[in-house]
């Protein structure tokens, strides 16, 4: 299979992370005799920089010429310190998902058995957990109108959907929950808010075609304390663009790590695969990035976007046996693990090349 990868590395550790993914994509199509054809350009910070413009002309013309997009982060502390600054690297991601019309981002939160202790939470609560979350992308306070009045000393964001917004990603959850345990827990906060009133309405709608699918509605404030609670009572989590902003951070501590958890924002047409985690100024350069969220990310580019499932499969399982041998970046170490199985960026990613290898031939 030949395949056209828009690679985005961005700011920050965005381009260490992504430098491995490309690594772990170049060992499947060698393993498994597909041509991957990478081609790289800016957004964020290093393209406003470059161009004066977070999603610049000839990015978007590569976007739309490729068959998936490889994603690492935006931002930089320049922005993050100084609020008044109107081009902002954010803008860039913002604006690619609304182009490539992105309105579901996918974020499976899985525990590695391996990783059983190097979360925050008891191994008990969390052995067996496995989420995947639906977040809206296009809509909310994100979009929404915003603006400053009364002098500018008030602001606001408008939080806002439409039936057919929620309607879709609906159906991707509902579908979903079908392969799965057949739950959806869909999140809003409609005891106060009028835009999460519809949300539930279209939900319970759009539930009646899945009649096989059990559906629950959790207030936000309810859903961010059982997510620690009883991980393992979730299935698929539905949710917007907000509220799962913040749920999945909170879920990364089910994983052990931002630098574990994976995302796919996907759309009608082609996807966009990046790590949930942002450019991590307080680390970058210093080569300790977990490059596993973004090889991760890769895992669901080859399922998703491409259909090669075994392909998919290898990349997650070649990461667990990483895991498996003891090798840690220093995020999801732990007090036992010895010095020499704690892993810079570029080694972690050279030992899961490693274990494709193996796990390819062993198939
Ligand atoms: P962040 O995700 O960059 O970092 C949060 C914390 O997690 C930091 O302590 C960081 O060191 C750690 N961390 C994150 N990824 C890691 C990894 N792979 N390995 C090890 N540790 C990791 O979030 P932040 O600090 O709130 O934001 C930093 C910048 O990133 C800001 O400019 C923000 O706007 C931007 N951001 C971008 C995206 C995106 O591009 N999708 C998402 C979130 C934040």
């Amino acid at each position: 299979m030949k395949k056209r990868i828009a690679v985005l590395p961005g700011d920050g550790i965005g381009r260490e992370v992504t430098a491995e993914s490309v690594k772990v994509l170049e060992c499947i199509a060698s393993a498994y005799g597909h041509e991957f054809v990478f081609e790289e350009a800016q957004i964020g910070h290093e393209a406003i920089e470059a161009t004066g413009n977070p999603l610049p002309d000839t990015t978007l013309d590569l976007l739309h010429r490729s068959d998936a997009i490889l994603f690492g982060a935006v931002g930089h502390p320049k922005y993050d310190n100084d609020p008044t600054l109107k081009v902002r690297p954010e803008q860039g991601l913002l604006r690619m998902r609304k182009e490539l019309g992105l309105y579901a981002n996918i974020r499976p939160v899985k525990l590695f058995d391996a990783l059983l202790h190097a979360s925050a939470i008891k191994p008990e609560i969390l052995k067996g957990a496995d989420i995947l979350f639906f977040r809206e992308l296009t809509g909310d306070v994100y979009f929404g109108e915003k603006g400053r009045k009364d002098n500018n000393s008030t602001a606001y964001d408008l939080m806002i959907y439409s039936q057919q917004e929620v309607e879709r990603i609906a159906h991707m959850a509902f579908r979903a929950a079908r392969t799965r345990k057949g739950k959806v827990t869909s999140v809003d906060k409609a005891n106060v808010l009028e835009s999460s009133r519809l949300w539930r309405e279209v939900v319970q709608r759009v539930g009646h075609d899945y009649p096989d699918v059990e559906l629950e509605h959790l207030f936000v404030d309810a859903a961010a304390m059982k997510l620690i609670q009883s991980p393992r009572n979730f299935d698929v989590v539905l949710t917007g663009n907000l509220f799962g902003d913040i749920l999945t951070d909170e879920a990364s501590q089910i994983a052990g790590s931002m630098g574990m958890l994976a995302s796919a924002s996907v759309g009608d047409r082609k996807g966009l695969y990046e790590p949930i985690h942002g450019s991590a100024h307080d680390i970058t350069g210093k080569g300790v990035a977990n490059p596993l969220a973004s090889i991760l990310s890769t895992a669901l580019m080859l399922d998703i976007s491409f259909g090669l499932k075994d392909e998919a499969d290898t990349v997650v399982r070649a990461v667990e046996m990483t895991l498996e041998e003891g090798y840690r970046t220093a995020d999801i170490a732990d007090r036992h693990t010895p010095a020499e199985k704690i892993l810079g960026t570029a080694q972690m990613g050279s030992k899961v090349v490693a274990s494709i290898t193996k796990v390819a031939t062993e198939v």
